[in-house]
């Protein structure tokens, strides 16, 4: 049936959503292939309306009134293995719509290297370019070698490579210069066939000792690893129903991490973040705020089990969510003076939310 017979209105959100609330779209598609993502975006223009392009609803907070506009939801599947080549290294092509620890599981089990540390991120292949999801140590962009898109601009397919993508911590052209201007298809990557897996953080390290282990075995130990901070979708874990990490961490001038410290009288966490700038764990931030694990907010929480995470304590609309992230944005402000950036996309009414977040960089 063609894509305009299969719009849909008035479609409740929530449930698209790991955090689960929000309001309903007006109009809603469910994309099954390329073309249906043209005529959706015809259909909105058509109409004036503005169209949203949704993937596995994992880093989404949606507003209580819902968006009055197009949800496009990317449900194009198929994925494909190449052969290594002399280097040994496989292309593997996955499309948008498949969904992410799916791929990392069949990369694993292909003995595939270079995804297995981003086992257990939720959401859809198609999300994983746009902030340049990474974990334990691994970035897609690591990987990542084209992202094939719809360009709206142009109304054209065409293929990025990666150093078209501009990726850097979390951002992408996707997220940044160009944000809403590409609808990603596919992405492709390159995979090490045999390779080692990557223990360089210091929870996999714990894990491991002195032993080298198999791609499997890493997978596993970064699924238990985030079990137990419930960054894993789990339905009979309520610590789960979150966006994952709310906030992004701050990344300061190296003599703003002094200042902090000489003010709190302690050792301040930190990693290097490029030339004179340190990335201090937005976790640590709020817990010294005054957040503890299981701080609680009417229906809103921060997880019992990983301080940067804002959950749906099961009632949860999206005001509650708001009032809760402005609660701890204010107080980070008030004690470090830094501005913590949310990491989730807002879609509805956004009057809530801080127009200027920035990082404090001097
Ligand atoms: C429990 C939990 C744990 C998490 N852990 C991590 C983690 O360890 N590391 C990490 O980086 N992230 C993490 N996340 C965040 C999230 O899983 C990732 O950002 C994920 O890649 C989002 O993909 P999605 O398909 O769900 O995107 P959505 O939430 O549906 O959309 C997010 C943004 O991407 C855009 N988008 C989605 N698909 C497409 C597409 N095909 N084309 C163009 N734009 C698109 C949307 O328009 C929107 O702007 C976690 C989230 C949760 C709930």
């Amino acid at each position: 049936m063609s894509a305009l017979y299969r719009i849909k209105e008035n479609v409740p959100l929530a449930g698209f959503t790991t955090l689960g609330v929000g309001g309903p779209a007006r109009y809603f598609l469910s994309a099954l292939d390329e073309d249906d993502i043209p005529a959706a975006l015809r259909f909105a223009e058509e109409r004036g309306l503005e169209a949203f392009v949704l993937g596995g609803g994992s880093n989404l907070v949606v507003s209580d009134a819902g968006f009055g506009g197009l949800v496009v939801k990317i449900d194009l599947r198929g994925v494909c293995f190449g052969e290594p080549d002399e280097n040994g290294f496989v292309i593997a092509e996955a499309a948008a719509g498949e969904d992410w620890d799916e791929f990392v599981a069949e990369c694993v089990s292909r003995e595939l290297a270079g995804v297995e540390c981003m086992s257990g991120i939720p959401g859809s292949v198609g999300g994983t370019p746009v902030q340049n999801v990474g974990a334990y140590g691994q970035e897609v962009s690591e990987t990542i070698v084209a992202v094939r898109c719809f360009d709206r601009k142009t109304a054209r397919f065409i293929e990025l490579g990666n150093a078209e993508c501009g990726f850097s911590y979390r951002k992408s052209i996707f997220n940044t210069s160009e944000k809403g201007r590409y609808v990603v298809t596919k992405v492709k990557f390159r995979l090490a066939a045999g390779g080692e897996p990557r223990v360089v953080y210091r929870d996999l390290k714990d894990h491991f000792g002195e032993r080298s282990p198999s791609l499997a075995e890493a997978r596993e130990a970064v699924l238990s690893i985030r079990r137990r901070k419930s960054m894993v979708i789990d339905a009979a874990d309520p610590n789960s129903r979150s966006a994952g990490s709310f906030f992004k961490n701050p990344i300061v001038a190296a003599e703003v991490l002094g200042e902090i410290a000489t003010a709190e009288g302690i050792d301040v966490p930190s990693f290097p973040a490029g030339e004179g700038l340190v990335k201090i764990p937005a976790a640590w931030l709020i817990e010294r705020a005054g957040f503890a694990k299981g701080y609680r907010l009417g229906e809103a929480g921060i997880s019992a089990n990983h301080s940067l995470a804002i959950v749906n304590l099961g009632r949860a609309k999206a005001a509650d969510i708001f009032a809760l992230m402005n609660e701890v944005r204010a107080a980070v402000k008030g004690r470090f003076g830094l501005e913590l950036v949310p990491e989730p996309v807002f879609l509805g009414d956004n009057s809530v939310l801080p127009q200027t977040a920035s990082e404090r960089v001097v």
